[in-house]
């Protein structure tokens, strides 16, 4: 291990998830456990900026393991894209003796740790997002507890259906990605569920929610991903209007954001802070820890950047062009095992919804 490190700062930045507090506990108490010293960032970038911090012994994590959103704050910091956000940035840590840091957060979160990187502070990321829409890890910190609020909620929904012989339709978190809505979707044993990802055969889901209303079926789930711009509530009318069952809408919104971190979240949150904290440690950065095939890795930020782009269909022109022709077919490979997972859990979702 490296002796240079003095001091390490821990921030939480982007879109909060339940999670993140468990993360800051772990990564405070690895840096302490090695002799590091650990300064806390509030409201993410920006607390570099302005030198809103302060140093973090054991105690000031204490309690919070169970706690939802983030004690450090967080913030969407437009200051810190800019030379001048950047030269404070950075002005901040070499006055306060912060020789690395974790960020966690989501790939806006990353693509700061890049900046901060290529100008000398070494930056590990941490996935913190509900929406688990980071191409690069199988997990993402704080989505676990997220599709459980979702099931709790949903499930109070369809005993209210079953009473009343309703359906609802409820749209749920995930930015422009499916996972939350498919995955809880299958879970709560909706009858469709609509994704930005898969096509959606409206006028099928119509005829098959009239033929289970023939088979005496009572309760109607539909989830929609929020990620279906504009469509949930007018779907809501067209299935009251098409089938003639009495159809409510419901957004979960930011509920789902919100709630003590379940199991997988607070386990996730220790193993990724500790590694995180490592690999600094090792003289490592720009990479963002990941969890592949319940493995914890890391990969460089860069990369993955591409990767999540390549996935996503949202590849611009040189964008590969630092990486070579093994790199790219790996990328690709990679892509295909996350479209293949996600058609085959759809089919699956599918097949049993009836
Ligand atoms: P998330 O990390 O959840 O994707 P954002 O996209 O809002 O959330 O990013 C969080 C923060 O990361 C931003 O408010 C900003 O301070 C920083 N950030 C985002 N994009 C960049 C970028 N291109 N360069 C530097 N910092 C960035």
């Amino acid at each position: 291990m490296s002796m240079k490190f003095r001091r390490i700062g821990v921030l939480t930045s982007g879109g909060d998830a339940p999670g993140m507090n468990a993360a800051v506990r772990a990564v405070t108490r690895t840096a302490i456990a090695h002799g590091v010293e650990v300064m806390g960032i509030y409201e993410g970038y920006k607390g570099l900026i302005n030198e809103n911090m302060k140093l973090f012994g054991d105690r000031d994590v204490s309690n919070i393991i169970n706690l939802g959103g983030t004690i450090l704050y967080s913030d969407r910091c437009l200051e810190f894209k800019t030379e001048e956000g950047m030269r404070k940035a950075i002005e901040t840590c070499r006055k306060n003796m912060i020789d690395g840091i974790v960020a966690i957060g989501g790939d806006g979160t990353f693509r700061g740790a890049t900046d901060l990187t290529a100008r000398g502070i070494p930056t590990i990321g941490i996935p913190g997002t509900i929406d688990n829409d980071i191409t690069s890890t199988d997990y993402s910190i704080g989505f676990d507890t997220a599709m459980n609020t979702v099931i709790q909620m949903v499930d109070r929904l369809r005993d209210t259906c079953e009473s009343h012989a309703r359906c609802n339709v409820v749209e749920v978190m995930g930015r422009n990605a499916g996972y939350i809505a498919l995955e809880t979707g299958i879970a709560v044993g909706a009858t469709a569920i609509v994704l930005r990802e898969c096509p959606f055969d409206e006028a099928a889901a119509l005829e098959k929610i009239k033929a289970l209303k023939a088979t005496g079926k009572r309760n109607f789930i539909v989830i929609v991903a929020e990620g279906v711009e504009n469509y949930s509530e007018g779907f809501a009318k067209k299935i009251q209007a098409e089938t003639g069952i009495e159809t409510k809408f419901a957004r979960l919104a930011h509920v789902v954001r919100g709630g003590s971190p379940t199991l997988r979240d607070r386990l996730m949150a220790a193993r990724m802070g500790e590694e995180a904290v490592n690999l600094l440690l090792d003289g490592k950065s720009n990479l963002v820890v990941c969890e592949r095939d319940s493995k914890i890795v890391a990969m460089d930020i860069t990369y993955g950047q591409m990767l999540d782009r390549m996935y996503k269909g949202t590849l611009k022109d040189g964008d590969l062009d630092r990486f070579s022709e093994a790199e790219i077919e790996d990328m690709k490979a990679f892509c295909k095992m996350r479209s293949d997972w996600f058609d085959k859990l759809y089919q699956v979702a599918n097949t049993i919804s009836n």
